[in-house]
């Protein structure tokens, strides 16, 4: 689950984390009255979750409210990365003597928490990671003990030259570490993490994403998100009790479970296609779930065909077909639907889609490249 800038600053403030003042508005005259109460300059941000805000100029400096009023004007209801923006942060302008980049990430790899830090902070990591990644400095910890003092130092030394300096960097990264794993987080970064003039540090920018699976045991957590924020198809996915993650292709998959649905995406690359999304629809017997599903995935223009790949064991094939004949019934799908169906109940499966003039097979193999052929018809097989 991603949360906004102006929530993980919450989180890391209540960590104690130095991070200026912040209120959030969605009209230009909140956002006006929010700077006026705080004079002076400020920085008007979008909160999307969407990096990179900055370029696509989500995030304007203002001189005085009347200003911010007029930025907030111009970026509420703007899209970045085809979100709109509801919501912009109002906080007070820092000068900056100096950017630096802190995150802590869960690393596969490396099975644990690993820091990265850099002094080529404010752009996006990924481009120094791709341009100079000697200039990013990378430390795992061990979960067990978490982010030991003496690291936090090292860590610190790499970004900062001065004492005062080293130490209220390490401060920061030991209560950067303990709002990762208090919020269940899977990234936390602080980018940028800025000196003033004076030789302050604060976190002017901060991006949390949390776990999914952290979410039931930190209701508090999970009453941050902003469904308003996230793609329509994944609230319906999750309301519905279904496993979706959209993709970049035109092979809609309907699948049930996780191993399956990964096959699924392995054969569909392995014959040249390119899956469209990732939608397991789990082990439970329910058509109603496969209505959901077929509502979600008709709902992205870009799907050319929709290919069913189900092994019955708990999932009965004939729920999955009652389903998928309710849906057409309901849904207007303009596009191929491809079927595999075998195990649990296969025959009757077989006969409630004849009937509806549907057909099936219970080869993944050539159900997958049917689908490809479909969604790619110029390409030949
Ligand atoms: P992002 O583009 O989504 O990462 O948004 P950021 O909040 O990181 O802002 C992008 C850049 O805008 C920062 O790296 C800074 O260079 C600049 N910026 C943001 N806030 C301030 C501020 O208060 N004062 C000044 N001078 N620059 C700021
Ligand atoms: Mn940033």
């Amino acid at each position: 689950m991603n949360i906004h800038e102006y929530q993980a600053k919450e989180i890391l403030r209540a960590h104690g984390v130095p991070v200026p003042p912040g209120e959030v508005a969605t009209t230009a005259q909140e956002a006006q009255r929010i700077a006026a109460g705080f004079g002076g300059a400020v920085v008007v941000k979008a909160q999307v979750h969407a990096g990179g805000r900055g370029k696509a100029g989500g995030v304007k400096l203002a001189r005085d409210a009347a200003e911010a009023k007029e930025r907030a004007g111009a970026i509420l209801g703007m899209k970045i990365k085809g979100l709109t923006v509801q919501k912009v942060l109002i906080t007070p302008a820092e000068e900056i003597a100096s950017e630096a980049y802190v995150g802590v990430i869960v690393d596969r790899a490396s099975k644990s928490p690993v820091f990265m830090v850099s002094r080529q902070g404010g752009i996006d990591i990924e481009e120094v990671a791709a341009s100079n990644p000697d200039a990013i400095q990378k430390l795992a910890v061990d979960a067990r003990y978490g982010l030991l003092p003496f690291q936090a130092y090292w860590l610190a030394t790499q970004l900062y030259d001065g004492i005062a300096q080293q130490r209220a960097c390490a401060r920061i990264l030991r209560q950067l570490h303990e709002a990762f794993v208090a919020s269940g987080a899977s990234l936390a970064e602080i980018n940028p993490l800025i000196t003033t003039p004076a030789g302050e540090l604060k976190a002017i920018d901060a991006k949390i994403n949390i776990d999914d699976n952290e979410l039931d045991r930190r209701p508090e957590i999970e009453a941050l998100r902003d469904t308003s924020a996230e793609p329509e198809s994944e609230t319906i996915a999750r309301e519905a009790g279904l496993t979706f993650i959209q993709l970049e292709g035109n092979i809609g998959a309907v699948v049930n479970g996780a191993g399956l649905a990964m096959a699924t995406m392995d054969l569909i690359k392995f014959y040249g296609g390119e899956p469209a999304n990732f939608l397991d629809i789990g082990g439970s017997s329910n058509p109603e779930k496969v209505v959901n599903a077929l509502r979600i995935i008709t709902g992205d223009p870009r799907v050319k065909v929709i290919c069913f790949n189900i092994f019955g064991g708990i999932t009965r094939c004939d729920d999955v077909a009652n389903g998928i004949v309710e849906a057409t019934k309901r849904i207007a799908i303009r596009v191929p639907l491809v079927i595999r169906l075998t195990g649990t109940n296969e025959e009757k499966a077989l006969e409630i889609l004849n009937a509806a003039g549907y057909s099936a097979t219970t080869s993944m193999d050539e159900v997958v490249q049917r689908a490809v052929e479909l969604a790619n018809p110029s390409a030949g097989a």
